[in-house]
């Protein structure tokens, strides 16, 4: 039961959402425990890859360039830095990274080949891949699939009516396109939203419909609370309450029984009790280490306590679908052949140089 078909219209989902608190949070524990293991939550990690300089105008996000925010511009991290805090955090109980680019869209150019090599890698490290690049098409989608990309993220963030007070420079169609290119690919698909970003709850329930209307909805579904971060237009935003998170992931939970539903950004403003409720309702995710992409998350050992004290415990790998086969890409090897041509050339003429034997022409130069 991918789409509960018992909450799928916009009056009945708004009708779960403000039921009453704990009744909300029992029926989301009961329908989490018939399809999940409730013990069990993943231990994900967000790795910014290539951090600010970002063309978009999405109102909540330091990483956009028009916005005076303290995030400086990076370039993509480099294939060999990536893979190593891909082995830290697998190290520390990931099981998943999500590779995150601060990008309009994907462009096919060395930058992208690198991300495709990166997939590559962290697939072969045996975690599963998630990469969140902007928009992308179908032949990017394919391309980033045979690397062994195990899901795409690309959230709605909010409703189609309330889309255009967030951002104005690419449409709800856009995004719903990626979505699609991702999912023909046999790509999973990763799409959720923000909440506190001064939306109507009517808003909160629209952005569920939306997923509702998908032929297939979401294997994962983030749950993001705003983080207001200075500079940005929505700095002024009060922190909603963590009473509203925890409706937000039970209704989630309840209206897509089968779906990964991710406690995601906003974790600092939740206490342990207020996250245990959030578990309690059928979150079985969260975003390990002390940064979410720019803004700050729980440290590690806080959330290893938490587990602790909660009775949790990580989840393990593709325990939602099968580990995707890395293929050989032809871009990549064509890429590599040329560089080690290249090289083997500027190798053989310094070898040349310190030749004894090697008498360079001699130049006249004119007086
Ligand atoms: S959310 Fe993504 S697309 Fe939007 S400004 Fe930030 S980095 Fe760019």
């Amino acid at each position: 039961m991918k789409v509960n078909l018992q909450y799928n219209t916009k009056e009945s989902l708004l009708a779960l959402y403000n039921k009453p608190l704990l009744e909300l949070v029992f029926e989301a524990a009961t329908i989490h425990r018939e399809f999940h293991d409730s013990r069990e939550v993943q231990m994900a990690s967000l790795l910014s890859i290539k951090t600010g300089g970002c063309a978009e105008d999405c109102g909540y996000c330091p990483q956009a360039a028009r916005y005076h925010t303290d995030v400086e511009a990076q370039k993509l991290m480099t294939v060999e830095s990536v893979l190593e805090q891909a082995r830290n955090a697998k190290e520390n109980g990931s099981s998943r990274l999500c590779m995150g680019a601060a990008w309009r869209e994907v462009r096919d150019n060395r930058d992208f080949d690198n991300v495709v090599e990166m997939v590559q890698g962290v697939n072969d490290l045996g975690m599963e891949v998630c990469c969140t690049l902007g928009m992308m098409n179908e032949n990017q989608a394919e391309r980033l699939k045979k690397a062994g990309l195990f899901a795409y993220n690309h959230n709605l963030d909010t409703s189609k009516d309330y889309y255009d007070d967030v951002i104005s420079t690419r449409d709800y169609e856009d995004r719903l396109d990626t979505i699609e290119n991702a999912r023909k690919a046999g790509i999973s698909v990763c799409s959720g939203g923000i909440i506190g970003m001064g939306e109507a709850i009517e808003d909160r329930i629209g952005l569920l419909m939306s997923y509702v209307e998908m032929k297939t909805p979401p294997e994962s579904i983030p749950i993001n609370a705003l983080v207001a971060v200075e500079g940005t237009p929505m700095e002024d935003q009060k922190p909603i309450e963590q009473w509203e998170m925890i409706r937000m992931v039970a209704t989630t939970r309840i209206a897509f029984p089968m779906s990964v539903v991710r406690l995601s950004a906003g974790r600092t403003m939740m206490n342990m009790e207020g996250q245990a409720l959030c578990f309690m309702a059928g979150a079985s995710s969260i975003f390990a280490g002390d940064k979410l992409l720019t803004t700050p998350n729980p440290d590690y050992n806080e959330d290893m306590e938490m587990f602790k004290i909660l009775g949790l415990t990580p989840k393990a790998a593709f325990s939602d679908g099968e580990q995707p086969v890395t293929e050989p890409d032809p871009i990549l090897i064509e890429r590599k052949r040329k560089e080690a041509e290249r090289a083997q050339k500027l190798t053989e003429a310094r070898a040349k140089i310190k030749d004894d034997s090697f008498q360079p022409r001699k130049v006249t130069v004119a007086e």
